[in-house]
């Protein structure tokens, strides 16, 4: 942390201008020495300066400089800018310079992890601005921007203030052990606390599901035997919504793929290949893989055909998503109906004619319930959707029933204190309040450079 480190901060290749960012005790001195213009010793905190970037005597870029003094900067330590010109081999060659000239190479993440050490930022701010560079949707944005200004780490640090109160209050029983009114009252009021903190834990876990479908998108796998129309339902769903990427490729055994953003939710769009028995090996291998997007799935589209009756396939496929989260789709409702269903299938079906484009919006306006989006529209977005804190939290609601039947076995209180003092400490690893070093290098390494 001594050192000055220096990166590339925006993407490297052919644009108007790149920026070389270099924060640390030495950062103005060091880009002094390669700066031609005014003198950067002497210069006001936040300022921007015009000049030149030279080795020795030759003129590397025409550059603007922002200079940003220790304390208020991203790091807390002197950050210096250099705005050049956007070309690959200007901007390396500032870069080089800066290295011969007494920087390091940053590592990735390590103005971000700086930040955090140096208290800037807590830890879920920080993982906030990876979401914040990496967000597809404009909700995903406004979620990780509600983590940067802080509301996920309140949310989490205020819980944990109550599980403190608890522990307190244990700990005054503990050292009063002659008062026992005092540890009856203590048990009840226990409980009573408990089952709050549970309404709450459970609640920000809950509400974590809908964290990740805004960051991660929807997985959605439209499946069906051969020529139900699977390709024409994902192409009518990417014309009708704003297709974002567009990957259609190939033959019948190809898995084409494409994404679209519904009200600020991203899907991503899988038409299988057309499961059908086979024995061809080729063609055995796309089904087997098609059959594994379901387990990875968060929905399935499953389509059958109006003008076919219902065959084994269909059926077998139908028992097979019956426990995920499924829309019935009957497509070619043009044509003549054939086909029979279960009173409970006719009902929840979709009836769809891609052909006359028929039925579509329907089918877009039964994803957005299954998904709660209308909610999801009118929330503050303040939901946890890193899947690290995610999977600390529920280790937290995991000890939950142990502290109920501590109490209701009556068990000593220092034993319900170990259990409470759990789920205090995962709390403190999910914002960051404790962590360990391990926790910290794993987490920034995953940043892109220069960030
Ligand atoms: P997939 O194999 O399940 O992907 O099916 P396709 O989307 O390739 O469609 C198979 C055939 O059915 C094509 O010839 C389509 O033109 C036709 N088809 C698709 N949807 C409809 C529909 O709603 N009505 C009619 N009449 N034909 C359709």
């Amino acid at each position: 942390m001594n050192d000055t480190i220096c990166a590339i901060s925006t993407a490297l290749g052919i644009g108007a201008i790149s920026i070389v960012r270099t924060t640390g005790k030495d950062a103005i001195k060091i880009v002094n020495t390669i700066f031609k213009g005014k003198d950067l010793n002497k210069v006001n905190s936040h300022t921007i300066h015009y000049g030149y970037i030279i080795d020795k005597e030759e003129i590397i870029d025409e550059v603007l400089v922002s200079v940003m003094k220790a304390p208020k900067t991203f790091t807390v330590e002197d950050v210096v800018e250099i705005n050049c010109h956007g070309g690959i081999a200007t901007t390396n060659r500032v870069l080089e310079l800066l290295l011969k000239n007494g920087c390091r190479m940053a590592e990735p993440g390590e103005f971000t992890k700086r930040a955090f050490l140096n208290g800037r930022i807590n830890l879920m701010e920080a993982e906030s601005v990876m979401d914040l560079i990496s967000g597809k949707t404009d909700k995903a944005r406004k979620m990780a921007i509600n983590g940067l200004r802080g509301s996920t780490f309140d949310l989490i640090h205020n819980l944990r203030q109550e599980i403190l109160e608890v522990i307190a209050s244990i700990e005054v029983n503990i050292d009063y052990p002659e008062y026992k009114d005092i540890e009856e009252k203590t048990l009840k009021s226990i409980k009573e606390s408990v089952d709050k903190i549970k309404i709450k834990l459970t609640k920000i876990v809950k509400d974590s599901e809908n964290g990740k479908i805004i960051k991660e998108g929807i997985k959605t796998v439209i499946l069906g035997r051969p020529n139900v129309g699977k390709s024409s339902i994902l192409n009518r769903l990417l014309d009708e919504e704003k297709a974002i990427v567009t990957d259609i490729e190939g033959t019948t055994r190809d898995i084409v793929e494409g994404q679209i953003n519904i009200d600020g939710i991203l899907f991503d769009i899988i038409d299988t290949a057309g499961i059908r028995k086979t024995n061809d090996i080729i063609e055995k291998q796309g089904v087997e893989k098609s059959l594994s997007f379901i387990e990875n799935a968060n929905l399935i589209i499953m389509v059958l055909n109006n003008n076919e009756k219902l065959t084994p396939e269909d059926q077998e496929l139908l028992e097979k998503i019956k426990n995920k989260r499924y829309i019935l789709v009957i497509n070619k409702s043009d044509l003549a109906r054939k086909i029979q269903l279960s009173d409970s299938l006719e009902k929840e079906a979709i009836k769809i004619d891609t052909l006359n484009k028929e039925g579509i919006l329907p089918l877009i306006e039964k994803i957005k319930d299954l998904f709660n989006m209308e909610k999801l529209e009118n929330s503050d977005l303040n939901y946890i959707s890193n899947a690290r804190q995610i999977a600390l939290l529920k280790q937290a609601l995991e000890v939950i029933p142990s502290i109920y039947n501590g109490l209701e076995q009556e068990l000593p209180i220092d034993m319900i204190e170990i259990d409470l003092k759990e789920i205090y400490n995962l709390l403190g690893d999910v914002n960051g309040e404790s962590y360990s070093d391990e926790i910290i290098d794993q987490l920034f390494s995953q940043f892109c450079l220069g960030k």
